[in-house]
């Protein structure tokens, strides 16, 4: 784990790259964003959590570190000894953790609850939409005041711009760094229902409302139709194992 701390005092802002290995984007715009030596106007901790799924180039090396927290310092895991060094350095932090995925090219922002202030933190990333994700249990913004973004597609050019123009709006918003930024105005989505099931080919698009009965997925021939109308997140053919992805509702402006 590689953490550096900018700025005076104690942070009360934390970014945090790569929970996932091969999802660089955050790291990348983390390099771009600390390479211009900005005069920070409040400390910022900046961490990019795992080194050793980043040289190997794969999402984790014995679990999802995003499922591992709190984590266990004597654990059996990898993944659960990181997450139990990772979580103190940004427990008392509003976190912004950056991802990229399998799904959709545009970023858009997950928060495991909606309340002032993950609305606020989730604003202040200028990511369209908001999905909150308390359906699924787990994961670092269930720890701590924060907001993860899916940036873009893994490994894209453009997920690493996208993910810049995140960190250096999220930066902004909150007052860390002197800079251009817009709070966006997003849409709300609620996430209830996973799909379960592998191998499917989604046949639909994230964030395009799926009407009940219409086809979004084929495996061999055989049609998977709606039950009812919802908007699919997170949802691709190939970005999960076990599950195409989730069905959410849309809510309204966040
Ligand atoms: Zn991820």
């Amino acid at each position: 784990m590689h953490v550096e701390t900018v700025g005076d005092g104690t942070p009360e802002l934390a970014v945090v790259a790569c929970l996932h290995g091969n999802e660089l984007c955050g790291k990348t715009a983390v390099e771009r964003v600390l390479a211009e030596n900005h005069n920070f106007r409040r400390p910022v901790r900046f961490v990019v959590a795992n080194e050793e799924a980043i040289e190997k180039n794969v999402r984790s090396i014995d679990e999802d570190l995003n499922r591992a927290f709190p984590g266990d310092s004597d654990g059996k895991t990898h993944e659960s000894r990181l997450a139990a060094e990772l979580l103190p350095q940004v427990r008392d932090c509003s976190v912004l953790d950056l991802h990229s995925t399998r799904s959709h090219p545009e970023p858009f922002a997950l928060v495991a609850q909606v309340n002032e202030q993950t609305k606020r933190l989730a604003r202040a990333t200028g990511a369209p939409r908001v999905v909150d994700v308390s359906y699924i249990a787990g994961g670092l913004i269930d720890y701590v005041d924060g907001v993860a973004v899916e940036c873009g597609l893994r490994g894209s050019e453009r997920a690493d711009r996208n993910a810049e123009r995140v960190l250096r709006n999220f930066l902004g918003e909150m007052g860390a760094v002197d800079t251009l930024s817009d709070a966006g105005d997003p849409e709300l989505y609620r996430i209830f229902a996973v799909v379960e099931g592998g191998d499917y080919e989604f046949v639909g698009e994230n964030f395009v409302r799926v009407e009940a009965g219409e086809t979004f997925a084929r495996k061999n021939g055989e049609e998977r139709r709606a039950e009812r109308a919802f908007y699919p997140v997170l949802m691709s053919t190939d970005g999960y194992e076990d599950i195409l992805g989730f069905q959410a509702e849309r809510v309204g402006k966040l």
